[in-house]
């Protein structure tokens, strides 16, 4: 096994995780995608892009992120300890303005004007807008007519970023329908746009240059654990919607084969198709969105509807790597239903007093789990991915009265 997982350091030159991941898109598109294939590779390794982007994840958005002991909440389980690498506390409250930053600055390099992308919940859109105001671009951002009803909010900060946010009003007026309408919009210039895509998916090279921009958080928590406890982490949990925010602190532990690693999948409402989202536990492989990797579809590979109540957690993908880890069983990928991810959330709220994010809560979920089976010499890092500010009004309504609210 050792061998397959020194080979996934990178995937080939083709993008190929073992048999996942590709480029299955338009031919018009081919050159483009070659470009920034070898515009990335050449700034990847320029060392001053590397100054560039170290120094901004520095001063911008806080990192590095610390490492948390949640005492509290681990002498209350009795178990395993349970520690959180703090992505909730960077700047836009989350893990995305990593690979952002990274899209923002390779854009520039490239010469391109503007950045584009779609946004279903608008956390993708208010991280890239962010990243474009900062590096000098342009950004434009698709998005449903029903998400934008939804997430006003983040409508609201995007438009004070300056970003275009762009009504989708076809279809179901939403994510997917944003994608397709963000999709044809690229074809229009793709010299002078980039199409900054949200997650370790899409075609190659985006698995590989988000999970590049990603494993900033891999690289600080092996070391921020090391130096302070004296030895690695014994287990790792993160959750899993396309996967970057998983991959990225996984990719720094993957072959130290001593260490646990669990992806946890939304298992929504229950197993039924259109309840869940949980792709690596349910799915199979297939082609979408320009790669391939698991997926949930019906019998005629069209993608199944998904739910979960985490909107970041709700897509019929996933990353391609993922896709390989699976079926080499380096990561078990496991599942958080709705109702064990908002206890989640409460339990973290009323232990420790922070609140996150209902994707990341789905992480907790497991992890506590995972503590009462393990004994209190043993550790679990949870990948916190982001805060719960963007859920709190949702969470009050919804569950609020099974909370005493
Ligand atoms: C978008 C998002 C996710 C899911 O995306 P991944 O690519 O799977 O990491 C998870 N947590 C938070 C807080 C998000 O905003």
């Amino acid at each position: 096994m050792s061998n397959d997982i020194k080979n996934m350091a990178m995937p080939d030159e083709k993008g190929y995780f073992g048999e996942y991941g590709g480029s299955f898109i338009p031919p018009v598109l081919e050159s483009i995608l070659n470009e920034i294939t070898a515009a990335y590779t050449e700034i990847s390794k320029d060392p001053s892009f590397h100054e560039e982007l170290n120094n901004l994840y520095q001063d911008y958005v806080g990192r590095p992120s610390p490492i948390f002991y949640l005492k509290n909440l681990s002498e209350k389980i009795g178990g395993g300890k349970i520690f959180l690498k703090r992505e909730d506390l960077n700047h836009t409250g989350a893990h995305k303005i990593n690979h952002c930053l990274g899209e923002a600055l390779l854009c520039k390099k490239m010469g391109k004007k503007k950045i584009i992308a779609e946004t279903g919940a608008g956390q993708h859109g208010v991280a890239l807008a962010t990243a474009a105001v900062l590096v000098g671009l342009e950004c434009d951002i698709y998005m449903g007519e029903i998400d934008i009803v939804k997430e006003h909010p983040n409508v609201i900060r995007m438009k004070i970023l300056g970003a275009n946010v762009i009504p989708v009003d076809r279809g179901t007026r939403t994510l997917k329908d944003a994608v397709d309408v963000a999709f044809e919009a690229y074809l229009e210039d793709p010299v002078n746009q980039l199409y900054a895509i949200g997650s370790v998916v899409g075609p190659h090279p985006f698995p590989m240059m988000v999970r590049d921009f990603q494993s900033v958080v891999g690289r600080e928590a092996k070391k921020q654990f090391q130096e302070r406890y004296g030895k690695l982490p014994d287990n790792l949990v993160a959750c899993v919607g396309g996967g970057s925010n998983a991959i990225g602190l996984f990719s720094a532990f993957l072959e130290d084969e001593d260490i646990s690693i669990f992806g946890v999948e939304p298992s929504g409402r229950g197993f039924d198709d259109g309840d869940h989202a949980a792709t690596l536990t349910k799915g199979s492989p297939g082609v979408l969105h320009g790669f391939k990797s698991y997926l949930l579809q019906d019998e005629n590979g069209e993608p199944l509807p998904v739910y979960s109540v985490a909107s970041g957690l709700d897509y019929p993908g996933v990353g391609p790597q993922h896709s390989l880890l699976k079926d080499i069983g380096r990561v078990q990928y496991v599942t958080a239903s709705d109702k064990e991810a908002i206890d989640a959330l409460f339990e973290l709220s009323r232990t420790e007093g922070i609140i996150p994010a209902i994707e990341s809560a789905h992480a907790m979920a497991f992890a506590e789990k995972l503590a009462k089976d393990l004994s209190p010499d043993q550790t679990i890092l949870v990948n916190l991915s982001g805060r719960g500010d963007k859920d709190i009004d949702f969470v009050v309504e919804q569950y609020g009265k099974d909370y005493g609210l």
